[in-house]
């Protein structure tokens, strides 16, 4: 569906030199295993993607010989998402001038995160969701249509869930920490790079628990759940991020996922 990631594994009968992939205009970075046949990566497709089948195209390097250049489609469906009308409070649709340039100077800190993305794979088996409690209820879904105050009009790029102000909230899998600071409509986030261009941020959050730079291990507590930032109360909002795409977290958390390369 448009707005999931996406896993893909090669198999090939012979040692690799190197494996590369382009899908919907992004370089696929692909991690192998020890004897370079059995090679990985996460891809994701946008919201924005239109419903069709799209091409993955590999070019792959053997020990000797010309590259094997071939591709597999991959068939996108449209995903059905919900409209909703929020408030918050007005500072978040009509920023002061200060306000603004705080929102400023937070874009081109975000830009610099977001630049700095590592390649190499530090994601190890499933990706799981951030809060230990299995019952745990859902408040907003991704993709959802949201208009705040009547005015500001955006696409929830994340999943809400409706937890109590003081919830430890779980690292969804092993990375480094990127980013751990008050941001203005994020409030205190957090942002763990797993590497092949993937990230989660956790937001909103009333205490951070790592720095910036720190490596966590999945399950690892990060925060506890606030209402810092544009939220309409208490809840973890978390976002997956692959090379500047948000994707579901929700459809990440269903894919079974390798612990071995
Ligand atoms: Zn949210």
């Amino acid at each position: 569906m448009n707005g999931a990631p996406l896993f893909i594994r090669l198999k090939s009968a012979a040692p690799l030199r190197s494996l590369r992939a382009t899908f919907l205009g992004h370089d696929v970075a692909f991690t192998s295993d020890a004897s370079n046949q059995t090679w990985s990566a996460l891809a994701g497709v946008s919201l924005k993607t239109s419903p069709g089948t799209y091409a993955v195209e590999f070019t792959a390097e053997k020990a000797k010989g010309e590259p094997l250049i071939f591709s597999r489609s991959v068939t996108v469906k449209a995903g059905h998402y919900r409209t909703v009308a929020l408030s918050v409070a007005r500072k978040f649709t009509e920023p002061s001038p200060a306000d603004l340039e705080a929102i400023k100077q937070e874009e081109a800190l975000k830009k610099d995160v977001f630049a700095k993305v590592n390649p190499d794979r530090e994601w190890s088996g499933g990706f799981r969701p951030p809060i230990a409690a299995p019952d745990v209820r859902i408040s907003d879904q991704f993709g959802t249509q949201r208009k705040f105050n009547g005015k500001v009009q955006s696409v929830h790029q994340g999943l809400d869930y409706a937890v109590p102000q003081g919830t430890t909230i779980l690292a969804a899998n092993s990375g480094t920490v990127v980013l751990a600071e008050p941001l203005f409509f994020e409030g205190n986030c957090v942002m763990i790079d797993h590497g092949q261009g993937l990230m989660t941020l956790y937001m909103h959050l009333s205490e951070l628990k790592v720095k910036d730079g720190e490596h966590v291990q999945r399950g690892q507590p990060i925060g506890l759940s606030g209402a810092t930032g544009r939220a309409t109360g208490a809840h973890l909002h978390i976002a997956v991020r692959w090379q500047g795409t948000y994707l579901d977290p929700a459809t990440l958390f269903a894919l079974p996922l390798p612990a071995d390369k």
